[in-house]
């Protein structure tokens, strides 16, 4: 399991690693043959950005599928602290150009009747973060591990 930042480097390999999937996308997109003459630049670029926005999707729910499992089957009620079972929530969430559905740890305490999420991930800096009084727990949205915002934000940015 890895606990630290990558280096510049490591992000390029990265980079060329994602890089040999164009051809594969090409061929998923166009076929054996690739794009016929007729087919622009546009729509090439088209595809390309389609295949970003899943690669982009994909990477982020898998690490974040991941790294909610390392939570354990309690966490602890950042108010009270009282051991509470460790649930999964989904909610859609921004990327840089892509919009993921992360399914994410949540708990509810009993004692303080609220919700709760103990992420671990570093875009939430590792805080529990409290669900507000008197927003249901449909309402979630954003990140960046600030408390939930009002219902209905979500659904004109697309
Ligand atoms: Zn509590």
């Amino acid at each position: 399991m890895a606990t630290r930042k990558l280096t510049p480097e490591e992000l390029q390999d990265v980079a060329r690693f994602a890089k040999q999937w164009g051809k594969i996308i090409v061929k998923q997109a166009f076929g054996e043959k690739g794009p016929g003459l007729d087919v622009d630049f546009a729509q090439m670029e088209e595809v390309a950005y389609a295949a970003a926005q899943g690669l982009t999707a994909g990477a982020i729910e898998a690490a974040t599928a991941q790294q909610g499992q390392q939570l354990g089957e309690r966490q602890p009620c950042p108010t009270c602290g009282k051991l509470c079972t460790v649930a999964s929530a989904e909610r859609p969430f921004h990327v840089k150009g892509a919009k993921v559905q992360l399914r994410e740890p949540k708990c509810y305490c009993p004692t303080c009747r609220r919700d709760f999420f103990p992420s671990a991930s570093a875009a939430e800096t590792g805080h529990a973060r409290l669900q507000p009084d008197g927003v249901g727990p449909d309402c979630v949205h954003g990140g960046g591990g600030e408390v939930t915002s009002p219902c209905g934000q979500d659904s004109s940015s697309d």
